[in-house]
């Protein structure tokens, strides 16, 4: 679908390529997300070519073309005018060339550009750093930094995701400018940061605290030395009852990719879920957070009726949360699956059972359920209509 595109664009005089991620994404058989075309097209005149587009970021001349139901974002080469902010231009100037257009991006594996016929355009030497596994900034890293400071999470981000390795001179101008982290938007921070964490290396997440990229975000003690984690990623050899204790690194690895548990994960390591909130994460996320936290700084309970008792009260992902950072998420993943009893729903008796019984209704029919399942949480066996019944009555 982006060749129909291409193809209108060239044939109609202009040049155009596909650009940035999904170039980077092809050369590495990863599957791609998104396009993006950039061309030397003005944003009123790919308007004019295409029956279905959006004006998305007509400012920075931006507009997407939908074709075939699938959306490809359509850029006009473009020059960026000076940034104040540490995060937008001030103004951009259309009229560039390729080459420019490729200049003004975060990374060299993100400043490759490809023909319909899969040529490469690489001025930059993205192939390479893309063959090396090296994520660096495109010409000088510190002006690059300096002018958006996203781009700081966004080169953590891809070391997560690809695995590869930041550049020495690009992680020295990324812990330079650090303090411009708090240009960027909490929603910005947060896509970054799932991204992170729901990649192949979550542990990556640790190198963007310690480089202090959340600060505001995360408790203070993270760059104290009386953390209640190791700072470092090396796991600790000291073990607690014969087990080895987990590093923070090593339990976010282990972890399904769910979003909500490794959110909950990182909010129990960090003892704190307030950045859930002030990153403004989906409800459920943050509730998940805060109940996570809640539950392992209570203590995790080691007896399979207390890990009930919190089944009864929290979701299940917040539960798994704080186990799995003690190491025991089998044991409620057991439960989960075992179909045993742990929330009034899976009672073998309705409340409609209990007023058929005699019992009134109010807190009285409220306290003997709960009384039940207190029962069948110690006694599994037993949540069968016939003995429920009999114990109400007995
Ligand atoms: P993803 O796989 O998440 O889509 P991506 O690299 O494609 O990663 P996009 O946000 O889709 O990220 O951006 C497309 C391209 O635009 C990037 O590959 C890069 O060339 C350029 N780009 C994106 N964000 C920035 C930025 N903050 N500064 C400079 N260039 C950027
Ligand atoms: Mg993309």
């Amino acid at each position: 679908m982006t060749n129909f595109i291409l193809r209108r664009l060239i044939g109609s005089g202009f040049s155009a390529y596909l650009v940035g991620g999904c170039v980077r994404d092809t050369l590495l058989k990863r599957p791609v997300t998104d396009w993006d075309i950039a061309t030397s097209a003005n944003p009123e005149e790919v308007e004019r070519l295409f029956d279905k587009t959006v004006k998305t970021g007509e400012r920075f001349g931006t507009i997407t073309v939908i074709h075939d139901g699938v959306p490809v974002e359509v850029t006009t080469y473009r020059r960026d005018g000076i940034y104040r902010d540490n995060r937008h231009p001030e103004s951009v100037a259309f009229g560039a060339s390729l080459d420019e257009d490729l200049q003004r991006r975060d990374l060299t594996i993100n400043a490759m550009a490809m023909t319909e016929s899969g040529e490469i355009i690489d001025p930059i030497g993205g192939l390479r750093d893309l063959e090396f596994g090296v994520i660096r900034a495109v010409g000088d890293p510190e002006t690059r930094f300096a002018e958006d400071a996203l781009r700081m999470f966004r080169a953590f981000r891809f070391k997560a995701q690809l695995g590869f390795t930041i550049e020495r001179g690009t992680r020295q101008a990324i812990l330079k400018h650090t303090h411009t982290a708090g240009a960027i938007s909490p929603e910005r921070i947060a896509a970054e940061l799932t991204k992170t964490l729901m990649s192949d290396n979550p542990g990556v997440v640790w190198e963007v605290v310690d480089a202090g990229l959340l600060a505001g975000y995360v408790p203070k003690w993270r760059t104290k030395s009386d953390a209640p984690f190791p700072q470092t990623h090396v796991a600790s050899e000291e073990p607690i009852n014969g087990r080895p204790i987990a590093t923070p690194t090593d339990v976010l690895s282990t972890l399904p990719q769910s979003h909500n548990l490794r959110w909950g994960v990182f909010c129990v390591l960090l003892g704190d879920a307030t950045i859930a909130q002030k990153l403004r994460l989906p409800a459920k996320t943050q509730k998940i957070g805060f109940a996570a936290v809640q539950i392992a700084q209570a203590g995790f309970p080691q007896t399979r009726a207390g890990i009930k008792c919190l089944l009864a009260i929290h979701p299940p992902d917040a539960v798994k949360s704080a186990a799995a950072v003690g190491g025991t998420s089998q044991s409620v993943d057991e439960i989960l699956q075992s179909g045993e009893c742990y929330k009034i729903e899976h009672l073998a008796i309705s409340g409609r059972d209990l007023l058929d019984a005699g019992i009134p209704e109010g807190p009285e029919l409220g306290k003997a359920l709960q009384k039940l399942l207190e029962h069948v949480i110690d006694h599994p066996e037993e949540n069968e209509k016939a003995k429920l019944l009999r114990m109400l009555n007995g």
